[in-house]
């Protein structure tokens, strides 16, 4: 059986005459409570972005029209886990949510110690701190943000080993977060000491691509030749399964959960943000196979994130992130989350927008690269498109290039990074499909103004993670590139 895909193109009968060649599907779900949301204008947005130095994480939410910022806690929950809520154990040791917790990740992603943690770097920071000594080497299928700061500030140094297609936005490699075994191999060989393989799925910083079975098998068994723990970052994995799902022969039959299971299993721990598959707003957590791993980890949970059986987290709160776990893996659940980025992703490439392909999982990355391509990096073109986008019609996104990319912690250096992106980030069952239209047609307004784009210039640089607080100012002239 092929697997039905998840895109959903809009068929007009009316003009084109045709026949009814395939039936839509829709969300699996339908809206119970509605939160309502303000149009301000051009002028309320031009004062906003302003006071918030460029920056799109300095806005405040309510100057915001469709806010695509992130998938980072921003899902809505089911009145399923919203009833779980008000089931909460909230004693200090031993809730029973806890356990719950514990069920539904030894049921759905198969390890045997569960360490909660507040979100998804209070995991990263405990997993680094046990694992890492400084002088280290960890290589990984390109960075993610939280996840190398923290491997950095434990004293390791990281390496890149994702295969090139993940670098050029426009090769259509199905699986583009593959790791390249040749690169892993090198590292494995050449340092001193990988105290683990960091294997993230889906590849965020790449444009949401996924990892296929095959690329974690191999990856299996390499690491297993040079005794290293493959550690997962576990954050869209479920996403990542349900592209395997849809893209790797042999498993079209199989669902999410027995993928997302299977694919686990060649791994030895996994950190994990909640606020991501999940779907809650908050939560996150730590998973080893190796018990004394674990108490390691249970020993320094209790110092910055709270007793190991809450870690940070309100029962109800973990009740919330269990029941999130078992509606993530449902695989209609992966087909409306997917197929609507898809959607949007579609629209934009059938009005001729540069973005990112194959469209990822979470997200639609525009390619700021080929949106200005006079702009000089450094002149900060996915910065200057993610402002130009708010200022157009109130839709936030994030930039994901040079000012994420931030500086090299030996040298100082900015690192240049190929990609310089903007990412419109989807939250999981929050926009319909008309909010993804209204969307597209701003960003082919922003798109057909592209020449008058002068550019940012840094104004205020932050020490760590600068894309979260870094200001800018509009270039006067356009800077030459
Ligand atoms: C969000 C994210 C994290 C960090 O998780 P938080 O819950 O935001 O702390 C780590 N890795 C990836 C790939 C992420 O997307």
């Amino acid at each position: 059986m092929k697997p039905q895909s998840p895109v959903q193109t809009p068929i007009n009968l009316r003009t084109t005459g045709q026949q009814l060649h395939r039936r839509s599907w829709a969300e699996p779900w339908k809206i119970k409570m509605v939160e309502p949301i303000k149009k301000t204008t051009r002028r309320q947005r031009e004062a906003a972005l302003g006071a918030a130095g460029y920056n799109t994480f300095l806005l405040r939410s309510e100057d915001v029209y469709i806010d695509l910022l992130t998938d980072s806690g921003t899902s809505a929950m089911s009145d399923w886990q919203w009833a779980g809520i008000m089931l909460g154990d909230e004693a200090y040791a031993g809730s029973k949510n806890y356990y719950h917790l514990e069920d539904a990740v030894q049921k759905h992603y198969g390890f045997k110690h569960l360490i909660p943690t507040h979100q998804g770097r209070g995991a990263e920071h405990i997993l680094s701190q046990i694992m890492i000594r400084p002088g280290d080497t960890v290589p990984g299928n390109m960075y993610f943000t939280t996840t190398r700061y923290h491997q950095e500030h434990a004293g390791a140094k990281f390496v890149d080993v994702i295969i090139d297609e993940a670098h050029d936005p426009v090769s259509l490699h199905p699986f583009k977060g593959n790791v390249d075994l040749a690169k892993l191999e090198r590292v494995l060989k050449e340092a001193a000491h990988v105290p683990y393989v960091s294997l993230a799925v889906t590849v965020n910083m790449a444009g949401g691509q996924p990892v296929s079975m095959a690329n974690a098998r191999a990856v299996r068994e390499l690491c297993t030749r040079y005794e290293v723990p493959v550690m997962l970052d576990a954050t869209r994995a479920v996403e990542n399964a349900w592209f395997i799902k849809a893209r790797e022969p042999g498993f079209e039959g199989r669902t999410c959960a027995e993928i997302l299971k299977e694919f686990c299993s060649y791994t030895d721990g996994c950190t994990m943000s909640g606020k991501k598959d999940a779907l809650v707003n908050i939560g996150g957590w730590l998973s080893l196979n190796d018990g004394k791993l674990a108490d390691k980890a249970r020993n320094m949970v209790v110092i910055y994130e709270g007793l190991h059986t809450y870690g940070g987290m309100a029962g109800r709160d973990m009740e919330a992130m269990a029941r999130g776990i078992e509606e993530s893996v449902e695989d209609e659940h992966m087909r409306a989350r997917v197929g609507q980025v898809e959607y949007l992703g579609e629209l934009l490439q059938s009005y001729g927008v540069p973005v990112v392909v194959p469209i990822g999982g979470h997200a639609v990355y525009l390619d700021a690269r080929r949106f200005y391509p006079n702009m000089p990096q450094d002149s900060f073109p996915a910065q200057t498109l993610s402002a130009e986008l708010y200022l157009d019609a109130g839709v936030r996104s994030m930039e994901r290039g040079i000012v994420s990319a931030g500086r090299d912690s030996a040298t100082g250096k900015n690192h240049y990074p190929k990609l310089e992106l903007v990412r419109l980030t989807i939250p999981r069952r929050v926009y319909t499909q008309a909010h993804m239209d209204v969307v597209a047609e701003s960003v082919v307004a922003v798109y057909q103004q592209k020449v008058k784009a002068k550019g940012l210039k840094m104004v205020y640089e932050p020490e760590y993670l600068r894309f979260f607080q870094a200001r800018f100012e509009p270039l006067k002239s356009k800077a030459k590139g």
